[in-house]
């Protein structure tokens, strides 16, 4: 067989060599031991929370010493393409902090196309020396055959299960191998379309070792199966592009979801194949929940909280999303935040070894509790920049209200806000509008009621004495006095230990008169500090407050 006539007939117009191709993209001049990673989505215009994940752990591991984190839009299969999906990827990870040193659509980089459409000269490149060295080979096929082809090719890609029981398949390749050089003149003659297949030499009998950084030391079959490299269309499948751009782009740790593992055995016989050095792998654990009977699932796309833009609408900030993908991450990364309340999560150090490698639980009771921590650790300022933002798309009443008078809406935020205990009140800028509704009067609306021991004219009398001080003492231990007269007044207990001590003896205590006023304020039972959402409130609505309540009938 004249390998060399078969590649010149089946790529005729590649010309240039593989050297020239390397001289193109040299190695990069980094500081030693940086990493140069990469995040390499299809544009579905779908971002998935273990791809925000990978992308945090992908960035994290480049840019903790100076190496490089770029982006490569694995666009092969147009079918699945999203216009603008790659801009609004970028946009997205933004919001989390995520940058790309090379790759941003409409910048570029030294090791430009970053889209594989647009390298499909390159791949050529690449097969015609496999082809030359009767490292790969033509199967040809005709129109009609051609797409079931591709579709079980494509389906193929993640199941290698399927080849190792599919005996009728593995015998139609073996087969296909024997392609003649006269047939292939034919049928180029006769303009049939082929797909280049790769010429495996594993044995699946044979185990190599193999070490990935995260899932451990494995044991890999060695890869029999003649996958395809070229689609009919000059497109490359997933594997091939893979050796070949994180070759030329000098990618050092390939960070990819761990359904890419069972295909491990095909990339090391590629990277043998082709002379590249492997980089260093390391498959992120599946994010998994539990369902309604306990099992664990996949969280798939369909589950609320899969797609990262769920959380944009639920009203949580990046940075309460980051924090949770930290806790899952990295084990040891709670004790280090308890420990650090103050610093950036970039500033932990983040170790290799601690990464999760079986399926990360995602816990939605979890997610909440990492965002009011953080939500409480955050300034006034960020926490109103914030809502505004989340506000002026998902609640524009909500947003009126917070613009019209910021001052407002800072001192109710301030609630709790600082000092060594912060109050937790609230982890997304959804709970923050419940939480802050009672304080505007579009949105106030009595929740709780009285409790049935108190009588109308119990609650009248106590309003109608609240009247005359709650909208004009600022003191808070003034007012809290006058509470307490008023307590004694009405008869009430105005201490709680005399009153548990004798409870038959008053009607109630000045704990039960605080809470007529409570409702009438707030709606509830159960509020911030009484005093100080009276100081926010202020005199005027806090009197038109408790007169709208003695007005009841
Ligand atoms: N396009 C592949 C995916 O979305 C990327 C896998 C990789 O990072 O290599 O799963």
């Amino acid at each position: 067989m004249d390998y060399q006539r078969i590649a010149d007939l089946l790529f005729p117009n590649v010309t240039l060599t593989p050297a020239d191709v390397e001289a193109r993209y040299p190695e990069r001049v980094l500081p030693e031991g940086a990493k140069v990673t990469r995040l390499s989505p299809s544009p579905t215009g779908f971002i998935h929370l273990g791809g925000l994940y990978q992308a945090i752990l992908g960035e994290f591991l480049a840019h903790q010493d100076g190496g490089v984190y770029y982006l490569r839009i694995e666009d092969t299969d147009s079918k699945r393409e999203v216009p603008g999906a790659a801009e609004a990827l970028v946009e997205t990870l933004g919001q989390y902090g995520i940058r790309f040193d090379e790759g941003i659509p409409g910048q570029g980089g030294a090791y430009a196309p970053y889209r594989q459409s647009e390298r499909v000269e390159i791949y050529r490149v690449y097969a015609k020396q496999l082809t030359r060295e009767g490292k790969a080979y033509p199967v040809f096929t005709t129109k009609e055959q051609l797409e079931q082809i591709n579709r079980a090719d494509k389906k193929a890609e993640l199941s290698e299960r399927d080849w190792h029981n599919d005996d009728a398949r593995r015998a139609q390749m073996r087969s296909e191998r024997e392609i003649t050089e006269r047939q292939i003149e034919e049928n180029l003659q006769a303009g049939n379309p082929f797909v280049l297949r790769v010429l495996a030499d594993g044995d699946p009998e044979k185990k190599v070792p193999f070490t990935d950084l995260i899932k451990g030391r494995l044991e890999l079959p060695e890869n029999d199966e003649d996958f395809v490299l070229l689609k009919s269309d000059g497109v490359p499948t997933y594997h091939f592009a893979h050796a070949v751009d994180d070759h030329l782009m000098h990618t050092t740790h390939v960070v990819r979801g761990e359904e890419w593992l069972a295909s491990l055995p095909k990339h090391i016989m590629l990277f043998r194949y082709l002379g590249f050095r492997m980089p260093k792998y390391m498959h992120t654990a599946q994010i998994m929940r539990l369902d309604e009977q306990g099992n664990k699932k996949k969280l798939s796309k369909r589950d609320v909280g899969a797609g990262v833009d769920d959380y944009r609408k639920l009203g949580y900030a990046p940075i309460c999303v980051i924090e949770y993908l930290m806790t899952i991450l990295n084990s040891n990364y709670e004790e280090w935040r308890m420990q650090n309340p103050d610093k950036g999560y970039r500033e932990f150090p983040l170790s290799i070894k601690k990464l999760s490698a079986s399926g990360a639980l995602f816990d939605m009771e979890k997610l909440n509790d990492v965002a009011k921590n953080t939500v409480s650790r955050m300034t006034v300022d960020e926490v109103y920049d914030q809502i505004c933002g989340w506000a002026k798309e998902f609640a524009p009443d909500y947003y009126r209200d917070l613009t019209d008078a910021p001052e407002y809406a800072k001192a109710i935020l301030s609630i709790g806000r600082g000092g060594k205990k912060p109050r937790k009140d609230y982890g997304t800028w959804q709970e923050a509008m419940d939480y802050t509704a009672l304080f505007y009067d579009r949105s106030f609306r009595i929740i709780d009621e009285i409790p049935e021991r108190f009588s109308r004219e119990d609650v009248r009398a106590a309003l109608t004495k609240f009247l005359t001080f709650c909208g004009t003492v600022a003191d808070q231990n003034e007012w809290f006095e006058k509470m307490k007269a008023t307590a004694r007044e009405l008869g009430y207990a105005d201490d709680m230990k005399a009153y548990k001590a004798d409870p038959d003896a008053y009607p109630g205590s000045i704990g039960d008169i605080s809470m007529f006023l409570r409702i009438a304020l707030t709606g509830k039972t159960n509020s911030p500090d009484l005093h100080q959402v009276m100081q926010i409130l202020g005199p005027e609505r806090v009197t038109a407050r408790i007169q709208a309540m003695l007005e009841q009938p």
